[in-house]
């Protein structure tokens, strides 16, 4: 996408994989399209059956531009592993989209990776200088190349080479590991990224990142991974083995505030109630007197609905959001947006005009966007904004797979509150706390590490 529409966070990527019905590349396919919010870069599919070997098909673009029904057909089987893209390590080349498809002497298999390995770079040079060739300038790769060379006893069942390579791994991951009559689902051991398993109604199973992509392809949330878990999944059901007895629940923060749908359910809890309970708790922190309640669609709604419900102001739809915009859409240029042609979103102004409006977001990152917004519902006729926001200041940068680009790009690390909210032309400005980010998913743990620069992990 183009400067003037990027969020300015990106979502990492998205796996989805189906085992034990026919067609599963189709079902894979509809998966991939209710993940789509994770990655719009690329995309691919890679199906596999007993007899006739994997196929793959993967290309650029979203999810509808990349497969049709003639390309579906090429990818048989009764199992098949699916991947979301957005270009967060590795360039952005058809070499690096995923799953990779590696041929090998014990066994052909393929991989789908979501989340970011933090030494890839030393595992690699290690893999390299013992004669690995990389296909891609992804980290991903790295845990194939593991699988091969670490292991000690080439007969041995293939998850004995997925454990001693998982252990070498430090970082963020959900991955899928595919062979020719097996799914490894694999989650890392600090519980960064989500996966969960379904049951298909009328048999088979699914694997996600997200639990909203069930519902679409009719079947039934069974349970999470568990950090540190590889689940093998077969004509004999699940299995699960523990590669790490290392296990924490450091989820992610910015999946519930942002990233992910709010039709998910992520370690039990909704994603649209732990936003909803955040936007209460953020009135009771930073309560504002004011005559609407404006969130920022589409990720900001539900804070906004929480925030209007614990205030009494009422809740209205001031911004508006074209959802149909694709890759390929033509930007507008410069000249036109300064006139005012603005294609992401708009304000209403018989809504706003004349009113003193609480402007809710999810989070600020280099606050152009919370700017332009500000400014929006000014033009429109609002005679106060007042910023409200339901994450921390948002200060250090992310090493586990999402794009936060330049440190020196995140407004909240150069700048106070105060400042903040001068920079970006608001009347007021207030962030949630982390504690109350915690409380509002009734949790213990969640990585923080973007507001709190306490990084879970090691870092290289
Ligand atoms: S640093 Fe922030 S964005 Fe990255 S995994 Fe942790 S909470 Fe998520």
């Amino acid at each position: 996408m183009g400067k003037f529409m990027t969020k300015e966070l990106h979502e990492e990527c998205g796996v989805f994989g189906v085992f034990g019905v026919p067609n599963a590349a189709t079902l894979t396919y509809y998966g991939l399209h209710a993940l789509q919010h994770r990655g719009q870069e690329g995309c691919g599919i890679v199906s596999s059956d007993p007899v006739g070997g994997f196929d793959r098909v993967r290309g650029q673009g979203l999810v509808t531009e990349v497969f049709n029904e003639a390309k579906l057909a090429t990818l048989k089987g009764s199992q098949a592993i699916g991947h979301v893209r957005y270009t967060t390590c590795g360039g952005s080349g058809e070499e690096n989209l995923q799953p990779f498809l590696f041929h090998h002497a014990t066994g052909d298999f393929a991989m789908a990776h979501n989340g970011n390995i933090v030494n890839a770079s030393l595992l690699r040079k290690h893999l390299e200088s013992k004669g690995s060739l990389f296909h891609s300038t992804s980290d991903s790769e790295v845990l194939a190349h593991l699988i091969k060379k670490e292991v000690r006893d080439p007969k041995a069942p293939r998850i004995y080479a997925i454990i001693e390579a998982l252990n070498m791994l430090e970082g963020s991951f959900a991955f899928l590991v595919m062979t020719q009559n097996r799914i490894y689902a694999c989650r890392d051991k600090y519980g960064l990224r989500p996966l969960s398993i379904g049951k298909l109604d009328g048999g088979g199973w699914v694997v996600s990142s997200e639990t909203c992509a069930f519902e679409v392809v009719g079947a039934q949330f069974v349970r999470d991974v568990a950090p540190g878990e590889i689940v093998t999944i077969d004509d004999e059901g699940l299995r699960s083995s523990d590669y790490s007895q290392f296990k924490r629940h450091f989820m992610c923060g910015m999946e519930y505030v942002y990233f992910a749908r709010p039709d998910s359910d992520i370690e039990g809890t909704n994603v649209h109630t732990f936003r909803k309970e955040s936007g209460r708790l953020l009135y009771r922190e930073a309560p504002v007197e004011a005559d609407i309640v404006v969130g920022v669609p589409d990720s900001s709604l539900s804070a906004a609905m929480g925030y209007a419900e614990a205030s009494g102001i009422p809740y209205e739809m001031g911004l508006i959001k074209n959802k149909y915009i694709g890759r390929t859409f033509i930007q507008p240029s410069q000249e036109l947006r300064e006139k005012g042609v603005r294609m992401k979103l708009s304000s209403v102004s018989s809504i706003v005009s004349g009113k003193r409006v609480v402007l809710i977001d999810d989070s600020i990152v280099r606050g152009t966007t919370s700017k332009r917004i500000v400014g929006m519902l000014r033009e429109a006729g609002a005679v106060e904004v007042h910023v409200r926001i339901a994450s921390p200041p948002f200060k250090y940068p992310c090493f586990y797979g999402v794009d936060t680009s330049n440190v020196e790009e995140l407004i909240s690390a150069k700048m106070d509150v105060e400042d903040v909210c001068k920079q970006i032309g608001a009347d007021s400005l207030a962030f949630l706390s982390p504690e109350s980010l915690l409380k509002s998913g009734n949790r213990q743990e969640l990585c923080m590490a973007c507001f709190n620069g306490v990084y879970p992990t090691e870092l290289y």
